[in-house]
């Protein structure tokens, strides 16, 4: 078995989209990225990159190409998801908590965990992804970022 893990972030202005694992959330601030800014949707690929040594996110997808300029971060996954395959592994199950002041996530969790469910391949109930806010402190107390973070779990198939 191997074990991955990822934090991210990602600065909140407004002008942006603000999507959340894959689900489109309707907010006056937005996540600024050089793709779609799907901040957790990141941390997911980005555990599976850890998970099979594989660098980071930015070696695999540099920020500085156009190929990856506004793009779904759901094709990220699923780029990443055939080298886990590739590579001969299943994901065995995912946790991942939001940081993020407001809107409150939890309408839009369980859209959340179905996203992730499907681009990893692995039932709901081995997807999971929390919200909480930072109590007004610090970044994302004062709503200026989203951070994320995932922890992953893989198995040879
Ligand atoms: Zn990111």
């Amino acid at each position: 078995m191997r074990i991955g893990s990822s934090t991210d972030i990602h600065r909140l202005e407004p002008g942006n989209q603000l999507i959340i694992g894959g689900v489109t959330i309707p907010f006056y601030l937005g996540s600024v990225g050089h793709s779609d800014g799907d901040c957790l949707l990141h941390t997911v690929c980005e555990s599976l990159i850890g998970a099979l040594s594989l660098g980071d996110l930015g070696k695999l997808f540099p920020d500085t190409s156009e190929e990856f300029k506004g793009i779904d971060s759901s094709l990220l996954v699923l780029q990443v998801m055939k080298e886990v395959k590739d590579k001969g592994y299943k994901v065995l199950n995912i946790d991942s908590t939001v940081f993020l002041e407001e809107p409150k996530l939890s309408p839009h969790i369980m859209q959340m965990r179905v996203n992730i469910a499907k681009l990893l391949e692995i039932d709901i109930d081995c997807v999971s992804v929390k919200a909480t806010t930072s109590e007004k402190v610090g970044i994302v107390g004062r709503r200026e970022a989203i951070v994320t973070q995932s922890v992953v779990l893989l198995d040879k198939i």
